[in-house]
């Protein structure tokens, strides 16, 4: 490899992606650097992915201290308490253990790691506050940024990265958005304690989603207590920083102790200086590439959130698979979008793989569906109202399963094997003849026999 330059790659965003991407291609023998100006593992380790679970799994405890009850425990709620400024701190020690991980990790596949904000001189040149670095490839994996809707009182709205450092527990909270992130934090909110409503503007939320999983999750969330109010979006917000004052564009006004919005990210490109290279951006503002993840210009690449692909950790890590074997390797493997299983870890979760049964309907094909809804085992003696449903879009013709959708305890955990099954192009005949594991939920994708449709 070229020993002009200072390095072989230097790769801006030390995230899911960029550090996939550092490590594979440092093992290969180039001579790497990340470039990072805020945390090590960017938004999945800080201020997404693995705070959210930690914050699910604080939500769910209180649940589970209920649902002990009808196991015999003697649990006296008023001696129950919640103190939120444990769970932020240990959570917070919990990201600073994972920081440390992920900067022994890098050291020790011979990755430099160059803090500070870069920007691009020239097509190989990146300049880190007084410094300047060349190299022979520069891969953009900066990731995304939370959207506020411009609306007057904007200023005083929080957002998850705010969210996972609150000092103190509102009483009250209005969520705004009705996606993954909304979703998730009404369900975290809710959980411990604190009165939620989640404003969203569309007819009903998780636009994407199978509808049969966006009206069940809809029905479980309002019985846990969460409002959720569709049809309505915010128009302008007024506070004196203690309490807010939402206006509603159906007239209406809401008071609330916290705002957050839940509205979408954008690609974080500011500042790198892209477009004065030839780099192109899409009109969402993403970076264009194409499938090798190549950008305008030969010698820039990106990756990640930043060029609009589903916004999924785990895709992102496969992409640095991918782009460090085309950079490094033996310039084979390629990403397939297809069926990529994801969850919602809102209350119950959501687990989903392949097509909804609107998408599949869209291809034209005669479909047969099964469905079913269920209570868990474990509330028949907790005596909690929560309900399961599990569905499956079946091809009629060729028989294959071409969706599988979930909502109930532990969904992500049964959809990622599912996902297996429906990748490897699995029929409804292999379903059946997959004996159950009882008693689980699990079970009932392999025991549907009546199709609903
Ligand atoms: P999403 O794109 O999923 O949802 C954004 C929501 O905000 C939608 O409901 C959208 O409505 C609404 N919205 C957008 N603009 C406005 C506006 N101007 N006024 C009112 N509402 C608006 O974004 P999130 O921020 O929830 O999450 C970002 C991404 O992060 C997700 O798409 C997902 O890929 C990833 N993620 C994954 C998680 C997981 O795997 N469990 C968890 C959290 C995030 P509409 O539907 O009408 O467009």
């Amino acid at each position: 490899m070229s020993d002009k330059q200072d390095y072989d790659l230097i790769i801006i965003g030390a995230g899911s992606g960029g550090v996939r991407l550092a490590r594979m291609s440092a093992a290969k023998g180039a001579r790497v650097a990340v470039v990072e100006s805020r945390y090590l593992g960017g938004t999945c380790v800080n201020v997404g992915c693995v705070p959210k679970k930690l914050f699910v799994y604080g939500a769910h405890a209180g649940e589970d201290i209920e649902d002990a009850g009808g196991y015999g425990w003697n649990v006296p709620g008023d001696q129950v308490t919640f103190d939120w400024t444990r769970l932020v701190a240990n959570k917070n020690a919990e990201i600073e253990r994972l920081n440390g991980i992920y900067a022994r990790m890098l050291e020790n596949a011979g990755v430099t790691v160059i803090q500070g904000t870069a920007s691009l001189a020239d097509a190989n040149t990146v300049v880190v506050g007084d410094q300047t670095f060349t190299s022979k490839y520069i891969t953009i994996a900066t990731g995304s940024w939370p959207v506020v809707p411009d609306v007057p009182g904007k200023e005083c709205v929080l957002t998850s990265n705010e969210m996972f450092y609150l000092p103190q527990l509102p009483k009250q909270a209005v969520i705004w958005g009705g996606g993954y992130i909304a979703v998730e934090f009404a369900g975290i909110l809710a959980g411990l304690g604190v009165e939620t409503t989640l404003l969203y503007r569309g007819e009903l939320f998780l636009r994407g989603f199978d509808d049969d999983v966006r009206e069940f999750t809809a029905a479980e969330m309002r019985k846990k207590g969460i409002n959720l109010r569709f049809g309505v979006n915010i128009e302008s917000i007024e506070t004196d920083n203690a309490h807010y004052a939402v206006n509603l564009t159906d007239g209406s006004r809401l008071n609330t102790g916290l705002v957050m919005a839940a509205t979408g990210r954008r690609a974080l490109v500011d500042g790198l200086g892209l477009e004065e290279l030839g780099v192109q951006l899409s009109a969402s503002g993403h970076v264009v590439v194409d499938d090798c993840f190549q950008t305008a210009v030969p010698s820039i690449t990106a990756l990640g959130d930043v060029i609009g692909t589903p916004q999924l950790t785990p895709v992102a890590l496969a992409q640095g698979m991918v782009l460090s074997r085309r950079l490094f390797g033996d310039g084979k493997g390629e990403m397939d979008y297809n069926s990529i299983p994801t969850a919602v870890f809102c209350q119950p979760n959501i687990g989903t793989v392949g097509l909804t049964e609107a998408e599949a309907r869209e291809t034209g094909h005669k479909l047969r569906i099964y469905r079913s809804e269920f209570k868990p085992m474990k509330h028949t003696l907790s005596g909690r109202d929560e309900r399961s449903l599990m569905k499956l879009v079946v091809d009629d013709e060729s028989d294959r399963v071409l969706g599988a959708h979930m909502v109930g305890p532990d969904a992500g955990e049964i959809t990622q094997g599912i996902a297996v099954a429906i990748k490897a192009g699995a029929t409804k005949a292999q379903f059946d003849s997959t004996i159950g594991i009882h008693p689980t939920s699990a079970e009932e994708f392999v025991t549907m026999r009546e199709p609903v449709a």
